[in-house]
C-alpha cells in the first residue's frame, strides 16, 4: 500500500489518526451538550441543535478548532470541561510501534494538527508521544487551517519538503483533498477514527483501519536501531 522508498517525509494529523476520535465526538455530541442543557434550563435535543447551529457554520475554519472561541462563544470554559472526561483519550491501536519504526528511520516525521494549543496539551499530558516527532506543526501557529492551500505553503516555508516524497495520513478528506490540490502524492485515511463508531466504507483516499497495516519495517511492533 506504501511504498516507504519513495518517502522522506511523514505528515501526522493528531486526533482521528494517532488518537482515538472517540474523546472528541464524546466531549462535543455528549457531555458538551449536557452541560449547556444544564446551563441553558432546555432539553438535551435542544441543546444539540442550538449547538450544532452554532458549530457547523464554522467548520474547517480556525475558530471551530479554537477552544478560546467556544468559550467566550458559549460563555463556558471549555479547556476545564476538557479535562473532565481526559481518561477517554488514548492512543489509537499500534500508534507507539508506528511513531518507534518512523523516529528510528531516515525520514522526517511531522506533526500536522488544527487541534489547539489547549487542545495539544490536554491531550500530551495523557499521551504524550512529541518526543516521538521531529517537530509539531499547530495550524493556529501558521493562521490557516489544513483545509486551506496556505497552511501548505506556510508549512513548505516553516522546513522544505519535497511533496511528491511526502505521506500524509490524515482522517478528514478535506484535507486530504487540500493536500493534493498542493501536491502531496502519498495519502491515506483512517477507516475507524473514532473506535465505538462503526468503520467508514465511502472514503475517497485509500484507507487503513491500523497502522500494523503499513508498517515501515514490515512487523509490527519490531523495534528497529
Ligand atoms: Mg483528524
Amino acid at each position: 500500500m506504501i511504498d516507504w522508498n519513495s518517502i522522506d517525509t511523514v505528515l501526522l494529523d493528531m486526533d482521528g489518526t494517532l488518537l482515538d476520535l472517540h474523546f472528541d465526538n464524546y466531549f462535543w455530541m455528549e457531555h458538551l451538550p449536557r452541560l449547556y442543557a444544564e446551563k441553558h434550563q432546555i432539553s438535551q435535543e435542544e441543546s444539540s441543535a442550538h449547538l450544532h447551529q452554532q458549530t457547523s457554520s464554522k467548520q474547517g475554519t480556525l475558530d471551530w478548532y479554537s477552544l478560546d472561541h467556544w468559550s467566550e462563544r458559549l460563555d463556558m470554559d471549555i479547556p476545564t470541561l476538557k479535562l473532565e472526561v481526559r481518561h477517554l483519550i488514548n492512543l489509537r491501536p499500534y500508534t507507539t510501534e508506528f511513531l518507534t519504526q518512523l523516529h528510528h528511520s531516515h525520514r522526517d516525521v511531522v506533526m500536522v494538527t488544527n487541534a489547539h494549543r489547549k487542545t495539544l496539551n490536554i491531550k500530551m499530558d495523557k499521551v504524550d508521544i512529541t518526543h516521538w516527532f521531529d517537530r509539531v506543526v499547530v495550524s493556529h501557529d501558521l493562521d490557516a487551517p489544513k483545509e486551506e492551500q496556505a497552511f501548505w505553503h506556510k508549512l513548505q516555508a516553516l522546513h522544505p519538503f519535497d511533496p511528491k516524497r511526502t505521506l500524509l495520513i490524515d482522517d478528514t478528506e478535506s484535507i486530504l483533498d487540500s493536500a493534493q490540490r498542493y501536491g502531496i502524492v502519498h495519502l491515506l485515511t483512517l477507516l475507524q477514527p473514532d473506535s465505538q463508531r462503526q468503520k467508514r466504507i465511502d472514503t475517497r483516499f485509500p484507507g487503513i483501519h491500523h497502522f500494523d497495516e503499513i508498517m515501515p519495517n514490515g512487523v509490527s511492533g519490531e523495534k528497529h536501531t
